[in-house]
């Protein structure tokens, strides 16, 4: 098999790459896919796929079903997303983004591309597969918006097992990383306010000081993760904005301050919000004043299932060799992808593949205004997600 597999992907790499660029040169942001979409939909019918549109407003999902199944034959789903970042490219490329503002920084492009050759290798060895394949093309991924919705309306459906991949730029070109457990930290946007009493900077005795209280909040929440978090179980808390004040000799009214907490469990996701919680409500009324603390766009931890990891592991030795493949801790990141939901949905594996290459200038950070990537990691990650399904359906 494995031969005729990669001569197969072969074939498509031109086409992949030609796409990945036309997608690249069209970005569009979260919700807005349309374009998008609709080249995903016209494909995915081309290749005799079931195809239901406009799921979370711009999502798609393109069935398969095998051949060679019989009643009560297994669905494995694959998941990519499509969304590209409000933000001015500054690559000089001959693809580069035509839309001002807009950029595919994060390789979501990429994704695209590779899913729909994907699709059309598995449509064309539907006589192999004994269940059935559901491609499932996200929308917004970058607001944390478009997986939970798409689950909710009904995308991961009778789907008993569910793999992705994420492009990186700053992951050696060559490898892939795959590993069980926690590989996406989760991720919650705080905004805390304290309220005080404004009043005259030189008589404080007369005012409850917002800007004292956030002080001793900011430096708390820190606590949370020397003193109450297990120095084996990593978590973050930032405060990324604080907002006060109009002159200096006014002790202002209340301040606001936003940052992110991220966590590797959902326990600790859980344990660690509510002691935000508490720790700025206690400091803050024990000063004399209060604190409102407001939790947004929450995304779960991606977090892997061993039999689907064992899975993909297996698929992407068979692709790129074992001496290529990464399974330690250093693959796991504090950044957070919607694809949990997917995750908490049916047992899956979302694993990373490397496609950062110094001299092709592949070497910038993600939401970077010059993210690139390597587009010789496009077939290995057809080579890997293709030969999971295969053997997930064998
Ligand atoms: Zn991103
Ligand atoms: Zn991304």
């Amino acid at each position: 098999m494995s031969d005729r597999l990669k001569s197969e992907i072969d074939e498509l790499v031109p086409g992949m790459v030609a796409l990945r660029r036309d997608l690249h040169e069209h970005p569009e942001l979260a919700f807005e896919e349309v374009r998008t979409s609709g080249i995903v939909t016209q494909r995915l019918r081309t290749l005799g796929l079931e195809v239901q549109t406009g799921v979370a407003k711009t999502g798609v999902v393109g069935l398969l079903r095998g051949n060679a199944g019989e009643a009560g034959a297994k669905t494995i789903a694959i998941r990519a997303d499509m969304d590209a970042l409000p933000m001015h490219e500054l690559n000089e490329i001959d693809y580069r983004s035509t839309v001002d503002g807009k950029m595919h920084a994060c390789g979501h492009d990429g994704h695209t591309s590779i899913l729909l050759a994907v699709a059309d290798i598995l449509s064309k060895r539907r006589e192999e597969l004994t269940g059935n394949v559901k491609f499932i093309f996200q929308p917004a991924e970058e607001v944390v918006g478009g997986a939970e919705p798409m689950v909710k309306e009904g995308a991961m459906q009778g789907v008993d097992g569910v793999i992705g991949l994420h492009l990186i730029s700053n992951y050696t070109f060559g490898r892939v990383g795959v590993r069980a457990g926690t590989v996406f930290a989760s991720a919650d946007k705080l905004l805390l306010t304290v309220n005080g009493k404004g009043g005259h900077a030189a008589m404080p005795h007369g005012s409850v000081d917002p800007i004292v209280i956030a002080a001793y909040i900011i430096t708390a929440l820190q606590t949370l993760i020397s003193r109450e978090t297990s120095p084996f179980s990593p978590a973050v808390i930032t405060i990324g904005t604080i907002q006060a004040g109009t002159a200096f000799n006014i002790i202002p009214e209340t301040v606001q301050m936003q940052g992110t907490m991220r966590a590797f469990t959902a326990e600790q996701r859980e344990q660690l919000l509510r002691r935000i919680r508490e720790l700025a409500n206690g400091i803050a009324s024990a000063m004399g004043g209060s604190c409102d603390v407001q939790v947004f766009n929450g995304c779960p931890p991606c977090t892997n299932d061993a039999t689907m990891t064992e899975l993909v592991h297996q698929a992407a030795v068979a692709s790129v060799g074992d001496d290529y493949v990464d399974s330690s801790e250093e693959i796991m990141t504090t950044g957070s992808d919607d694809m949990a939901y997917f995750l908490n949905a049916a047992p899956g594996c979302y694993f990373i593949v490397g496609a950062h290459n110094e001299a092709k200038g592949a070497k910038y950070p993600h939401h970077h205004p010059r993210f690139n990537v390597d587009e010789d990691a496009l077939p290995i990650g057809v080579e890997v997600l293709t030969r999971a399904a295969l053997e997930y359906l064998k």
